[in-house]
């Protein structure tokens, strides 16, 4: 029903022509977007990542609206000496996939847009635990699949039962991390090994050493092993921190100063990882929390992201930038986080 009346609000504004209206009252002067992979196979991938349209879509209509793309340091700076003469969006991709550099590299090369990616040790090391990769595997590679863990048998022949049972299990994930391990014994199997979608899926370490001297990127930290760091106990979160930090200033031969949290939702982070990103002589640590930067209260240890993928279609995203997800909050007293 909320959805519903969300959607509602936001094509009658649409329609109406108020965006303008909407935007100056409501948008922000600088957001950090939160892409992962960008699909060329969008939904043969199972709409997981960002549809390479969208992403086009994205930055054109960025650059057409007058948001300057710029680093996480110039926009910080800008937000900070409150610069409103332009609006400031920053790029972030997590996790480091492939197709960032096949598939989104070309088209942030062609807008000159730089980039920040977040890379967790175990993707190009090729340990990662990426039970979200596995499940996708799982249903992209059967129609009938039984989660013991979760007790659940999910029959899933077509295109949209296999998204829906995708997302429970994911989300059955989200409610407890600790839940993630418990899925080997599925994957094992199904025949799913998680490590041949390390390869497939992520960039190698040789690659991650190039891409870091391509003068539009920056690397950033996100952990070794990739855990929601606030079920750990605080030696091990720092230490995920640290290592992941040193490995990849190793790697790479430059200063990392930038982290994303794995996860970054309230049940992954919180005030004490605040503290140790800090401690881990990290600059800012972003989360996904889903909002525009203000520069009140700016903690630069808890940045919020606004997600860009999925299903959502072009006038989603410009909403979103526009400041429509903060209105609807405002307007409708929801302010739990989309
Ligand atoms: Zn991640």
């Amino acid at each position: 029903m909320e959805q519903l009346l969300k959607d509602f609000v936001r094509h009658s504004v649409s329609w109406a022509g108020l965006m303008p209206a909407v935007r100056s009252l409501f948008a922000g002067r600088a957001a950090i977007i939160m892409f992962h992979e960008i699909q060329k196979e969008f939904r043969s991938e199972l709409a997981t990542g960002t549809s390479i349209s969208l992403f086009e879509h994205s930055l054109s209509w960025l650059r057409r609206e007058g948001w300057e793309i710029v680093s996480l340091e110039e926009c910080l700076e800008r937000v900070l000496r409150n610069d409103r003469s332009h609006r400031y969006a920053v790029l972030t991709f997590d996790d480091g996939y492939r197709d960032n550099v096949s598939v989104a590299l070309p088209i942030l090369e062609r807008h000159n847009a730089p980039f920040l990616m977040y890379v967790p040790t175990g993707a190009p090391t090729r340990t990662l635990q990426a039970w979200w990769l596995g499940l996708r595997e799982l249903f992209r590679s059967q129609d009938d699949v039984t989660i013991d863990a979760m007790d659940t048998r999910f029959h899933c022949p077509d295109f949209q039962a296999k998204v829906s049972a995708l997302a429970r299990a994911a989300q059955w994930v989200h409610e407890d991390y600790h839940r993630a391990a418990m899925l080997a014994p599925t994957f094992h199997k199904a025949g799913v090994s998680l490590s041949a979608l390390n390869d497939r899926y992520f960039l190698d370490e040789r690659e991650i050493q190039v891409l870091s001297r391509h003068p539009l990127v920056s690397i950033g930290g996100h952990t070794t092993s990739h855990p929601a760091l606030k079920t750990l106990d605080c030696s091990s979160a720092r230490a995920e921190m640290v290592d992941n930090k040193n490995y990849l200033q190793n790697l790479t031969q430059k200063p990392v100063c930038h982290f994303a949290y794995p996860y970054g939702d309230p049940e992954a982070c919180g005030p004490r990882e605040e503290n140790l990103a800090s401690d881990a002589g990290f600059s800012t640590a972003v989360t996904t929390r889903p909002e525009q930067l203000g520069a009140l209260h700016l903690n630069h240890y808890k940045l919020p992201r606004i997600f860009v993928g999925g299903f959502d279609s072009e006038i989603a995203f410009q909403a979103r930038m526009n400041g429509l997800q903060r209105a609807f909050h405002m307007l409708l007293g929801d302010h739990q986080a989309a």
